[in-house]
């Protein structure tokens, strides 16, 4: 019997009313591991009422509260790290120490909001005008629905959710169809560490669902990742109904290695950039730029790497790298990396057509390093998500640079150098929203917030941190006067000043 995931409403998990449901993989056996409930219209309208309750109520409770829930949810999440990550395994496929990985990186975020109170600080101005002063402070939007992608679907919701609830918001979380159940564990943790019912809500569903909520009058704000197209549409069409909307897109992110770098640290920290998690991350190294000798020196490492990956079950101990997430992706990958043969690139590793004993149905592609790539071919301009590493020789830091610059995303990038010139060169000429310097995956700690450029990010706020804060709060300013004794001043006709001018 396969299980059932069911929709997480007001508190309860619920099969809900919609009727309709789909199949959740186990991308490393390609056997059916759940049948996932999708919502219907009734459940989008009864999340979202839940939810409006809730978001009115929980504004109401003190920051001492909200954050005594934030503490317990962390302890509870620390503690689920392990079950957590099987889980992640099993419907995502990634290996168990990549999937932990993820897990530690969404606590940082829930530590980050557990010290929620010093981000809603405000600001004081004394006396501005004579027994006049001015404060400004912070309120939360209400109800906030976020949209999450397959890669993480522990690090994503976790990167959007804890702020929003530790800022006073209702939170619904529409996580991926395809490994939906670390969202509804999650959810249970909320509810055991004291979270009112309809602060933290789940519901499953596609394209249907997330238009629902991207319409919906009594939803506030969308923060959304996923690929571009996606994320445009989400930015437009939320945006076009009134709403607050951060929308994180694809990325194609380049790393930069230049012939003074130490080519063995590049070599490593390129592999496993670029076929960790099967190259499904959104800041994995896809395309690494080799400026003038960089190329022929670091070629023959990285083949050597490349061949040494272990492919295998996410589960298998010594596993580097597990399956891709459906047979379309593998679909998709093996006619990139043929095009690419076609365009005259040469195919120095090739993982197409890898078989994995015993995981015969299995979606599985191999690590896959492609060399003497072009910025015409669709290796190079296609965000191929899967474990393929292009290789674009140069000449010069100048020309890496305009190859980057001119690509349409800018999510990551990285240098490897051992040039403090080069490094701060890049650094501030890039377009690009996180930059490492011999660091392949610079995704910034939970105080710092996350958030690409152009194609990769739509709206004006980063994810997590300070820019979570500012982008789950509104604003207000509040100008008081408490005279002593209540006299009449007479009206004044003029536009109010601090009396200076
Ligand atoms: P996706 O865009 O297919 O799906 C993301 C979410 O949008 C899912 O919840 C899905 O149900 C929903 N969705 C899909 N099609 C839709 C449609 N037509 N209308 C409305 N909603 C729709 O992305 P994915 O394949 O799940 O994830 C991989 C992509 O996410 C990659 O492009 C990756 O780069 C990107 N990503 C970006 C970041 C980032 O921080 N910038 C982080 C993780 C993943």
């Amino acid at each position: 019997m396969t299980t059932s995931i069911k929709h997480f409403i007001n508190g309860q998990e619920t099969p809900g009313s919609g009727g309709a449901t789909q199949p959740v993989y186990n991308p490393a056996t390609g056997q059916v591991s759940a049948e996932l409930h999708l919502a219907g219209q009734e459940d989008l309208d009864a999340t979202v009422a839940a939810a409006r309750t809730a978001a009115d109520a929980w504004a109401e409770a003190s920051i001492a509260k909200r954050t005594a829930v934030l503490f317990k949810f962390r302890e509870l999440l620390a503690a689920s790290r392990d079950e957590l990550a099987a889980i992640v395994t099993s419907e995502h496929g990634k290996v168990l120490s990549d999937a932990a990985g993820e897990v530690g990186r969404g606590l940082e975020v829930v530590e980050y909001a557990c010290g929620v109170s010093q981000s809603l600080k405000g600001e004081f101005s004394d006396q501005v005008a004579t027994g006049i002063d001015v404060h400004s402070f912070r309120q939360p939007v209400g109800v906030v629905a976020g949209i999450t992608p397959f890669n993480f679907p522990v690090m994503v919701p976790l990167w959007m959710a804890p702020v929003a609830i530790a800022t006073g918001n209702a939170f619904i979380l529409k996580p991926s169809e395809r490994d939906p159940s670390a969202s509804v564990f999650i959810a249970r943790l909320w509810k055991q560490a004291g979270l009112p019912d309809g602060v933290f809500s789940v519901l499953h569903g596609g394209k249907e669902t997330v238009d629902g909520l991207l319409t919906h009058p009594d939803v506030d704000a969308i923060s959304f990742v996923g690929s571009t197209p996606i994320a445009k549409y989400v930015h437009e069409t939320a945006t076009a109904h009134g709403k607050r909307v951060q929308a994180l897109g694809g990325a194609k992110n380049h790393a930069v290695v230049m012939p003074d770098a130490d080519m063995d640290v590049a070599a490593d920290h390129l592999t496993a950039a670029a076929f960790g998690s099967a190259g499904q991350r959104c800041m994995a190294i896809s395309v690494a730029v080799a400026v003038g000798e960089a190329g022929d020196l670091v070629v023959d490492k990285l083949i050597q790497r490349a061949n040494d990956v272990k492919v295998a079950e996410g589960t298998v101990p010594d596993a580097d790298m597990g399956p891709v997430i459906t047979p379309q992706s593998k679909a998709r990958i093996q006619r990139i990396v043929g095009e690419a043969e076609q365009d005259g690139a040469a195919i120095l590793v090739d993982g197409r057509d890898l078989v994995v004993q015993d995981h015969e149905d299995g979606f599985f592609v191999g690590p896959t390093l492609v060399d003497r790539v072009t910025s015409e071919m669709s290796a190079y301009t296609e965000e191929i998500f899967g474990p393929v590493l292009v290789l674009v020789r140069v000449d010069t830091l100048e020309e890496a640079i305009e190859l980057v610059n001119a690509n349409p995303y800018g999510n990551g990038t990285a240098i490897f150098t051992s040039s403090g010139y080069a490094a701060r060169t890049y650094t501030r000429r890039i377009h690009v929203g996180m930059v490492g310097v011999n660091v392949p995956l610079p995704v910034p700690v939970a105080w710092h917030s996350f958030g690409g450029w152009k194609d990769s990010l739509f709206g004006d706020h980063h994810i997590y941190g300070p820019d979570g804060v500012r982008f789950y709060t509104r604003g207000k300013a509040v100008t008081t006067r408490w005279p002593e004794v209540s006299e009449a001043s007479g009206a004044s006709f003029a536009f109010p000043s601090s009396g200076k001018h």
